[in-house]
């Protein structure tokens, strides 16, 4: 069973309580984008078997919305951390790589 630890209200959720909003760290092209950056942003997705970045929401708790690292093969939880950061913190990065030493990165 796949569960999280909400990083706002500390609960440790089951999926059941979340509703998950897709990849994390998406980077947003508007206008004066070019028509390929805007097709990445709407419709690239990564889909890795092993280490993924996704955002949260901890619909049945606090409703906010958090990010998470998980390996989407094991389902192990490597960690969450709020959704207003632009990228994975150092730690986290650091346990990932401990873990799964031939991982290439968030990017
Ligand atoms: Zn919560």
């Amino acid at each position: 069973m796949l569960t999280f630890t909400c990083p706002y209200c500390g609960v440790v959720a089951e999926e059941s309580e979340l509703t998950g909003g897709g990849e994390a760290h998406l980077k947003r092209f508007g206008p004066g984008s070019s028509d390929a950056e805007f097709e990445a942003y709407l419709f690239t997705r990564k889909n890795p078997k092993g280490v993924h970045f996704e955002r949260w929401r901890h619909a049945y708790g606090c409703g906010k919305w958090f990010l998470a690292a998980r390996d989407t093969n094991t389902l192990e939880v490597f960690g969450t951390y709020p959704a207003q950061t632009t990228e994975p913190p150092a730690d986290l990065i650091a346990a990932i790589k401990n873990k799964r030493p031939g991982w290439e990165g968030w990017k």
